[in-house]
């Protein structure tokens, strides 16, 4: 994943999918927008307790900056599940001016359609980008402790393949910048539940020595259920960068004891001139 300056704020960018020319897509940071204090500044979050006028603000300014529109943006009202949407025409713009219209519990989307640009909202929790260029299918997914137990990952395979004949092989993934296993730390609950749901979670949550935590490392946990699910281990990205160590550069709620922003991870299907 690398930096890339757009004037006034910087976007991040996979590495991996920048080689398509027929995608947009970007993880944004928290530089070049107008809200203050622990929304500073580039928040686009309207479900944080951010003044509304500066989130849209912060929308636009983001959108301009990319030279994208953003009534083309397609956002969830993220809730923790591994409910994945299918978005189509109508789909298109949901949530972006404001968020009551955005799609009601749903943590995934998945789209062939262009000019819409799948959203999602983090600060800690994973942000997920999926591509298939064979079958030119997108998703953007929210995979924080919750959803990766819900498995997100293979929820959102599963509906690709379904919906678009798309094969888990084709597939190339991105996994943006979120809590990393350098900081994560849960309690008790957290592990139980894990256990519960993945089998085996040695090597996903570790103990950390006489405090009763533990270290729950969301990158590796979906790693593995992408390539359990198909995807070749070198079509998937790992940013590495963890939100709360780089707080000043990305939204961390840890870092900011649960009142902050969000940036957010986007993909789109261009329209190309011929
Ligand atoms: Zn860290």
């Amino acid at each position: 994943m690398h930096p890339q300056d757009l004037g006034d704020t910087t976007v991040y960018a996979f590495d991996n999918l920048s080689q398509f020319d027929n995608l947009i897509h970007f993880v944004s940071t928290r530089q070049g927008g107008i809200s203050d204090g622990n929304f500073s500044s580039l928040n686009i979050g309207f479900h944080v307790g951010d003044n509304n006028f500066r989130v849209l603000q912060n929308r636009r300014i983001l959108a301009d900056a990319l030279g994208t529109d953003l009534l083309k943006y397609t956002f969830a009202n993220q809730c923790h599940s591994a409910n994945v949407a299918i978005v189509n025409d109508t789909g298109r713009g949901k949530g972006s001016l404001e968020k009551d219209t955005s799609l009601a519990n749903t943590d995934g989307m998945v789209t062939n359609v262009k000019n819409i640009c799948l959203g999602v909202q983090v600060a800690d929790c994973v942000p997920i980008l999926l591509y298939d260029p064979k079958q030119q299918v997108i998703a953007s997914l929210h995979a924080g402790w919750k959803g990766t137990l819900r498995k997100i990952v293979p929820e959102a395979i599963a509906k690709m393949v379904q919906h678009y004949d798309c094969r888990a092989e084709n597939i190339f993934a991105g996994l943006g910048p979120s809590n990393g296993p350098c900081c994560y730390e849960v309690g008790e609950d957290v592990f139980r539940e894990a256990k519960t749901a993945l089998g085996s979670v040695k090597e996903i949550v570790k103990p950390v020595a006489n405090s009763g935590k533990y270290i729950f490392d969301q990158w590796e946990a979906n790693i593995r259920q992408l390539k359990d699910a198909g995807v070749k281990e070198k079509h998937i990205e790992l940013a590495g960068i963890c939100s709360q160590c780089e707080h000043e550069t990305f939204f961390s709620s840890r870092a900011n004891q649960g009142i902050t922003g969000r940036f957010m991870g986007g993909i789109m299907l261009k329209k190309l001139r011929h």
